[in-house]
This record gives structure tokens, sequence and C-alpha cells, in this order.
């Protein structure tokens, strides 16, 4: 009897753990399903372990973070592996996301002309206001084609600027093509590179538009920035451009060559949105490679703690 007794107890124990196991199972399926794709609440009266049916909806939201995460080291690890293959001593600083409002930018003091504010000439500056620790890097003329300079460029994420004069690229523009296909924005620095103040208003204007003419059949568009050859204009060559559709005549704060560096403030040292100079130039006018040249300012850049930022995100 008393055995039947347990048995009925027993069996009846049973029943209602059953019943027990499968209201909890309904219960957490339906808190999985409401949480979706956000962060379930933890609820610390929830029982525990968690049912087999919650793992499984919790899946997908985690799979999809661990491959982002899987991805965002893939890619720091692919830019470490670029930093030594081309013999940098520390990997690039990652640039901050582009400013959702773009920075007022004016003239320089003393780089203005006359009637620079009233006829809304371009304005000629060397430093973009901003407060993200960054630099941007232009490149100028286009004599030098260095295959292995693009790469370097492109494995490594560095963004930058290229303002070239027709007379300098047009044996291959191709090269430059390749270029804008990594996102490199081109820009117009004249079809002969002229003494720009030398120059009638009329002849300003055709090395100018000229050379936004070539732009626009050889990369699909005029540019709206420019840079003065030799950084030399006068009130024409702003008057003249801004005819031509071009809107910020940026020139640089720094100048890095293969083997030194020249800067244009005093102190010598380098600022949040500096605007930084270079060439494409090679062995032929160098003692080293355009790679060469890049390392040079890219380990001065790093060591300082700056990241280089696309100039155009800030325009
Ligand atoms: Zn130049």
């Amino acid at each position: 009897m008393g055995v039947v007794v347990q048995n009925d107890k027993k069996s009846a124990y049973r029943k209602s753990g059953v019943r027990a196991a499968l209201a909890v199972l309904a219960g957490l399926a339906v808190a999985a399903l409401a949480s979706g794709c956000s962060q379930p609440e933890r609820r610390t009266d929830a029982p525990a372990p968690p049912a087999q049916g919650q793992q499984r909806l919790q899946a997908p939201p985690a799979r999809a973070l661990d491959s982002y995460a899987t991805r965002l080291r893939a890619s720091a690890e692919a830019r470490a592996a670029a930093a030594r293959r081309w013999g940098l001593e520390q990997v690039p600083l990652t640039p901050p996301a582009p400013p959702a409002v773009k920075p007022r930018i004016t003239a320089r003091a003393g780089f203005e002309v006359n009637h620079q504010e009233d006829w809304n000439l371009p304005p000629v500056f060397t430093t973009v206001p901003t407060d993200d620790k960054v630099v941007f890097l232009t490149i100028d003329d286009g004599a030098d084609k260095d295959p292995a300079f693009l790469r370097m460029m492109s494995e490594l994420k560095i963004p930058y600027t290229a303002f070239l004069s027709n007379y300098l690229i047009k044996d291959d523009y191709g090269y430059f093509r390749k270029m804008q296909a990594n996102g490199v924005t081109l820009n117009n620095h004249t079809l002969h590179h002229p003494y720009l103040p030398g120059l009638s208003y009329d002849e300003q204007r055709r090395e100018i538009c000229g050379m936004q003419d070539i732009m626009r059949k050889q990369f699909g568009k005029r540019p709206t920035v420019m840079r003065f050859p030799y950084g030399n204009y006068n009130q024409d060559s702003l008057v003249a451009a801004k005819s031509c559709g071009i809107k910020y005549a940026p020139i640089w704060n720094e100048e890095v060559f293969v083997d030194h560096w020249e800067f244009r403030e005093d102190d010598k040292r380098m600022r949040r949105g500096d605007i930084v100079l270079t060439h494409f130039r090679g062995r032929d006018e160098w003692n080293g490679t355009m790679v060469d040249d890049m390392r040079r300012f890219l380990n001065y850049v790093t060591a300082k703690g700056f990241a280089v930022a696309r100039l155009e995100d800030y325009l």
C-alpha cells in the first residue's frame, strides 16, 4: 500500500514536473522571441539553465557579432601585416569618421586677395580647422608613376589627394584611373604648371579651365579643388579658378621629401588639420622612390600620433 501511495505520489510529482518544464520552455521561447535583435534583459528570477530553444534563437545575433568582430580583427591584422611588408615602424592610425558638419574654411590670414570675401573667391589655406588629430596628404604634378606606390597606399588604406598637371600625366592617364578606382580624388594642377601671376587673366583661365576639360574627359568629372603651381597666384588666378568651377585652392603647411621635411611654421610642429605636400617623384629626381617617401611620411605622422584623413571629407 505504502508502495502504491509512493508510486502515486511519484507519478503525480512526475506529471507536475513535466507541466512545469513545459511552462518554463514556453516562457523562455516567448522571452527569446520578444528580445529579437536586441539583447534580452537579464532576468534574475528566470530559471536556469536556459532551455535549448532559447540558445537556438539567440544564436543568429551572436554569430553576426562574432563575424563583425572577426572582420574587424582580420582588417586590423591585414593592416599590421601590410605595415610590416612595407617596412613601416608602426601601423598607421585609423582616422575618425568624416565630420558630419564640415568646417567653415576661409583664406589663411595673409593669403587672401582683394575682394576675397565679397566676390566669394576660392580660399587659399594651409590647414583645415578641425579638432581631429589628422593631417591630409596631397601629392602633386604626376611625373613618377610607380605601381608599387599604388599597391602600398591601397594595402595600407592611406587616403590622399592628387593634384595633376596635364603635361606630366598625358603619357599615362591609365595610371591615375587606377588611383581613382582606389578612392583617390584627382584634382586640377593646370595644363602646363606655369607661374600663374606671370600670365594674363585669359592665359590663366586657359591653363585652369583647359585642365578642367581634360579631367572631365579622362576621369569623368570636373574637380572643385585645385592647387596653384608653386603655391603662387594673384587675384586673377582666383577669379579665373572660380569661373572654371573651383571652390577651394588649398596649398600646404608642410612639405615632405624623400630625405627631409620642410615646415611653413617657425616652430616646425605638425598641427591638427595640416595639409602636407609631396610630389610624384622617383629616383630620376630624388634619392629614393615614392615608397621611400611615403615610408618617411607615415613613420613621422604615426610617431606624432596623427592619422591621415581624406581632405575632401572635410570640404
Ligand atoms: Zn606642382
